[in-house]
C-alpha cells in the first residue's frame, strides 16, 4: 500500500480504501467495492471516496501506527520568555497542514510549553458545560509570551476541535480526547521533567 508522509494518508484508487475480498467496503466511507457500484449503474464520479482527511488518517493510524510520522519539534524561547519567531512559524505550518497526525501531536505539544515562571499547564479536572472532566490547563497569566503560542494554535482547525473553556486572567482549558494514550504520555512526561 503506498503511504504519502504529506497527507498523512494512505493512496487508493478514488481516495477508498478497500477491505479485503469477497465483499469488499471502504474503510473509510463504508461504501461497496466500486466494480459493484458500477454494475449497479453509477457514474466514474460517484466513486469518490466522501470521508474526511481526518477520517482517513484515524483508520490509517489504526491499521498501521508503524508508518506514524516522528512527533514535531519543541518551541524554542529566547532569554526573554519569548518563543522564538521562527518557532511559532514552524508550529503553525504544522497545525494548519492537512497532516492531522503531526497538526494533532504539534498542537498538543505546544500545550507543554510555556515561558516559567509566568505559565503553568498540566492535567486536571474542570467543569465544562456542566460536566466535571479530564482536561489539559494551560494558564498564560497574561504573559504576552505565553498568549503568543495561543494565538498561534488558534489558527488551526483543530482549535474547534479540542478548545474547552476559557477563563479571564489566561485560564485555558482542553479536551484530551483526541490525544492517542503515547501522546498523553508525552505531555505528561515533559511536564513531570519541567516542574522537577
Ligand atoms: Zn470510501
Amino acid at each position: 500500500m503506498p503511504y504519502d508522509p504529506i497527507v498523512g494518508i494512505a493512496r487508493f484508487k478514488g481516495g477508498h480504501r478497500w477491505s479485503g475480498w469477497p465483499g469488499a467496503i471502504c474503510l473509510y466511507c463504508g461504501c461497496e467495492d466500486p466494480e459493484e457500484l458500477r454494475l449497479a449503474g453509477h457514474k466514474a464520479g460517484d466513486f469518490e471516496c466522501p470521508a474526511s482527511v481526518l477520517e482517513k488518517w484515524r483508520i490509517d493510524y489504526k491499521m498501521n501506527p508503524e508508518q506514524v510520522p516522528e512527533p514535531p519539534h519543541d518551541i524554542a524561547w529566547d532569554q526573554d520568555n519569548y518563543p522564538l519567531e521562527s518557532s511559532l512559524k514552524k508550529l503553525e505550518n504544522e497545525i494548519t497542514s492537512g497532516n492531522y497526525h503531526r497538526a494533532l501531536w504539534a498542537f498538543y505539544l505546544a500545550l507543554c510549553e510555556h515561558a516559567n515562571p509566568y505559565g503553568i499547564c498540566g492535567l486536571t479536572k474542570k467543569e465544562v458545560r456542566g460536566e466535571r472532566i479530564k482536561c489539559w490547563e494551560y494558564h498564560t497569566h497574561g504573559w504576552s509570551g505565553n498568549e503568543s503560542i495561543i494565538a498561534c494554535l488558534e489558527r488551526s482547525y483543530l482549535w474547534s476541535l479540542i478548545f474547552e473553556r476559557y477563563d479571564s486572567g489566561g485560564h485555558y482549558y482542553f479536551n484530551l480526547d483526541h490525544a492517542p494514550k503515547e501522546l498523553q504520555e508525552e505531555m505528561l512526561k515533559r511536564i513531570r521533567e519541567r516542574y522537577r
